[in-house]
């Protein structure tokens, strides 16, 4: 059976910003849908901030096995409400989740992981990404490092202690960078992974999009699991009745 996967833009950037249009023509979801659908196992919808609902409303939502999150200038205008929406659907429903890039300050990703998502930031320059964790799922096909040009994220970033910390980054400016990490929270699982600013040609490198394919497979729901069901959207669900 085919992973449902909802691809959620901001996409404001690439119709403001030409150097972001002249890399992602059709958004940064778009280019994203594209390399995810290589796999014929994935199949994708795209949601942007302007949509109706910002772009996930229920029928939505609740038929999404992986959410991807790329958010940026507008994380304080995502409300309140969807973002218990989609809290509820990772912890009691098992969804995938993967805030991208910028998705470390949005608003899903700190109330799902708990964290502000602070971090330090730098200029545009040369990464090195290295493989932390070869035998880990996410990083099957991935060489021992790659290197990326990208938008500087540094430490301290505060997050949660991952579960897997699969790659870091070690930028030309000496900075280091917890950029892959992992989270199991309630029923769900949660990937972050630092590439993809919107002027850098990040979503374009093979090594980047293999990672983004395989991570899909790791946070997708169980489908053999017999509490974790992805077709369901009760709030009543028998594990969760005890308190
Ligand atoms: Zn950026």
């Amino acid at each position: 059976m085919a992973i449902k996967v909802t691809i959620w833009n901001e996409f404001r950037h690439e119709k403001s910003d030409p150097a972001a249009h002249a890399l992602y023509p059709d958004g940064l979801h778009a280019c994203i849908k594209k390399f995810l659908e290589e796999d014929p196992e994935i199949r994708v919808r795209l949601a942007a901030l302007d949509d109706p609902d910002q772009g996930l409303p229920d029928e939505v939502l609740n038929d999404t096995d992986v959410l991807i999150w790329w958010g940026h200038m507008a994380h304080g205008e995502v409300s309140d409400a969807l973002v218990e929406r989609i809290r509820n659907r990772v912890y009691r429903n098992g969804m995938g989740f993967m805030p991208i890039h910028s998705g470390h300050h949005s608003k899903p990703f700190r109330a799902i992981v708990g964290t502000t998502g602070d971090l330090t930031w730098g200029r545009e320059q040369t990464g090195i990404v290295w493989n932390m964790c070869p035998s880990h799922p996410i990083a099957k096909g991935i060489p021992a490092q790659f290197s990326l040009q990208e938008e500087m994220y540094g430490e301290p970033f505060f997050i949660p202690k991952p579960d897997d910390l699969i790659f870091a980054t070690w930028f030309e400016d000496g900075n280091l960078f917890r950029g892959g990490v992992t989270y199991t929270r309630g029923l769900g699982k949660i990937f972050y992974f630092h590439p993809g600013h919107e002027t850098c040609p990040s979503y374009h490198n093979p090594y980047v999009q293999q990672i983004l394919r395989n991570a899909v497979h790791w946070v997708a729901p169980d489908a053999s699991c017999e509490i974790c069901d992805p077709g369901c959207v009760s709030q009543d669900h028998p594990v969760f009745q005890k308190n």
